[in-house]
Order: C-alpha cells, then sequence, then structure tokens
C-alpha cells in the first residue's frame, strides 16, 4: 500500500515534470532567443550589436547621408526596416539659381519611405499628383506599394535663402499582400505628433514617475508609447518616437513590445545603453526579449529615434528603387517601370 501510493506520487511528479519540460520546449520554440524573460514582467531588453556611425555619402547633391544599416540594409535581421539614411546637419550656402537640389523622378514599389524633416525643407511631388513641403518636424509618409513615381528636392524657399539641412529618411517594407496596394501619401505636420512626457527612473528606488516636459519628449509618429498613439497609419505594427533628452545622467524608460525589432539611434549628442555609451550616427540593435528600454543622454540636449517594428517574415528581393519577394517580381517591376503599366 504505502509503496502503492509512492508509485502514485512519483508518477504524478513525472507528469509535473514532464509538463514543465514541455512547456519551456513551447516557450523556447516560440522565441529561441528569450531564455523565459518574456513572461516575467519588466525585464530589460539588451544589446545584440552596436552599429557605429558609418562613412557619409552624397544621394543626389542635397543629401550627405550616413547610411545607418550599412551591410544589414535589407536584410531579415533588421525586417520590418529595409534602410536608413540619415543627413546630419549641414550648412548650405543661399542659391538664387534656378537649379534644383536634389533627386529626379524615379520611382518605388513594393515599400514604404518616411522622411523626417528636422531643420531645412524637403519638397515632394509624385506621380499621384501629390506635392508638399515638409520643414522642421513635419514627416512624409509615402506607400510607395504597387508603384510610385516621385522626386526629392530642397525646397525652393530654403535653397534661395540657404542655411542648415537635417532630415531622415527611413524605409519600411510592406508585408507580401500589400505590396500591390495602392500607393497612399501621408503628410504628417509637425503639430499632429503628439508629445508625451518621459517617465524618470529614480536612481535610488529604480521607480518611475512622469517627467514634467522640461527633461524632454517623445514625439510618438507612429504606433504607441505609454497612453499616446501616432498619428501614423502603418501596414503592420511599428512605433516611430521622436525622442528629446534634455538633461544629461539621467534615466528614462520606455516599455516596448518583445518580439519586436528594436533600434536605438543617436540624432544628437550622446546615449547610453545598457552601459554602453552610443554617439552620433550609431546604432543599437537590441534583442526581441524583454520589454524595459532604458536610455540615459550623457550629453545635454540629446536626441534619439526609437524604432520598433514586428519582423515581416518573408524573403526580401531588393534591388534599387524596389523590394519585392522574389526576383521574378523585381523584373517584373523594372518591366512595369520601363513600361509605365500596372501602376507605373
Ligand atoms: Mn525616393
Amino acid at each position: 500500500m504505502i509503496q502503492h501510493r509512492f508509485q502514485r506520487a512519483f508518477h504524478s511528479l513525472s507528469i509535473l515534470l514532464s509538463l514543465q519540460i514541455s512547456n519551456q520546449a513551447v516557450t523556447e520554440a516560440l522565441s529561441p532567443k528569450s531564455n523565459n524573460k518574456i513572461m516575467t514582467g519588466a525585464v530589460q531588453k539588451s544589446i545584440k550589436e552596436i552599429c557605429r556611425k558609418p562613412r557619409a555619402h552624397w544621394v543626389g547633391d542635397a543629401f550627405n547621408v550616413f547610411p545607418v544599416f550599412a551591410d544589414k540594409a535589407f536584410t531579415s535581421e533588421l525586417s520590418p526596416f529595409l534602410m536608413f539614411d540619415y543627413a546630419a546637419p549641414k550648412s548650405f550656402p543661399a542659391d538664387s539659381s534656378s537649379k534644383r537640389r536634389g533627386v529626379g523622378d524615379h520611382p518605388h514599389r513594393g515599400f514604404e519611405t518616411v522622411t523626417i524633416a528636422f531643420q531645412g525643407e524637403v519638397e515632394h511631388a509624385d506621380s499621384k499628383g501629390n506635392k508638399g513641403v515638409i520643414g522642421a518636424g513635419d514627416v512624409q509618409w509615402m506607400t510607395a506599394a504597387k508603384g510610385i513615381v516621385h522626386n526629392e528636392y530642397h525646397s525652393p524657399e530654403f535653397a534661395k535663402k540657404g542655411g542648415v539641412f537635417e532630415m531622415c529618411q527611413l524605409w519600411v517594407n510592406l508585408p507580401k499582400d500589400k505590396k500591390m496596394v495602392e500607393p497612399r501619401y501621408q503628410p504628417i505636420l509637425d503639430a499632429d505628433v503628439p508629445k508625451a512626457n518621459l517617465l524618470k527612473v529614480a536612481k535610488d528606488t529604480k521607480k518611475c514617475s512622469v517627467a514634467p516636459l522640461d527633461d524632454g519628449y517623445v514625439r510618438v509618429i507612429a504606433g504607441q508609447y505609454n497612453d499616446t498613439k501616432g498619428p501614423a497609419m502603418t501596414y503592420s505594427p511599428v512605433n516611430l518616437w521622436d525622442i528629446i533628452l534634455s538633461n544629461k545622467n539621467q534615466g528614462y524608460e520606455f516599455e516596448i513590445e518583445a518580439g519586436h525589432t528594436l533600434l536605438v539611434f543617436v540624432r544628437r549628442g550622446g546615449v547610453l545603453v545598457q552601459g554602453e555609451a552610443l554617439k552620433l550616427a550609431d546604432v543599437a540593435i537590441m534583442n526581441q526579449d524583454g520589454t524595459t528600454l532604458t536610455l540615459e543622454a550623457s550629453e545635454d540636449d540629446t536626441s534619439v529615434l526609437i524604432l520598433s517594428g514586428e519582423p515581416i517574415n518573408e524573403p526580401i528581393a531588393a534591388r534599387g528603387p524596389f523590394v519585392m519577394n522574389t526576383q521574378e517580381e523585381l523584373k517584373q517591376a523594372w518591366m512595369d517601370f520601363q513600361y509605365r503599366q500596372n501602376g507605373f
């Protein structure tokens, strides 16, 4: 009898153990890099890799850019983000000639271009009849999708006056079933982008509290930061936050979904991420597990962009201005553009 009970207890224990093991196996299978930390709440995001400021190059004669993703551009590692060019502040002389600085008519298909102007003005005109100038703080979220032809220039007014120019352009991939939807153009003005308070981390207790706007703020362009939603419509979950950290040596906390690709980019000043120092045009690629990111500026008036998005787990075929899933579709895109058909 005693032996029987012992056997039953042992049997239950082994069922329990095997259940635990299979649960763990399921968690690991869903998230191979996770160490089961996703379930426990406020786990800090860790750094996967830091890409240091690359060498700058010119796009047309208007945009002197750091190709921030360097050789990781167009790889699945950064999905849904494809490419990121940052034009650091640069002074352009006043130019009263009629010559335009920028990039003339060129096509895109299969993804979105997101342009943020920080200083100076960018003018855009496209084959769908959209035309507009964006200035400091404004954003153009252009969905090329099945096809668009556009040009990108310094605005005539900015060219005439001259001055400091600073902008960035991010390319966001589209899921396969959205690559051939109708193009869309979202001009988002600075005034339409909500500014949310930072969450300050107390040095001693590590508790978070809402910081005053004097500490800086988060401009939520896309996605959601705490309770604040951004105005940009996206085809897959994407967060794009433009952050100012006014004071150095103070930590701020950000909640970001586990499972997202997460990039921290320094636009001005410097920032500490998990004890690592990032400077101008450096980018930290974070691991996907954990839900909390802590940033601490190493210089006053630091500016950081946070890019996060759900990876699109589909093949990437990219060539020049087209980003599709297969080589066949790329050939078709060139053909369609050449014959001005199927969307061009
Ligand atoms: Mn373009």
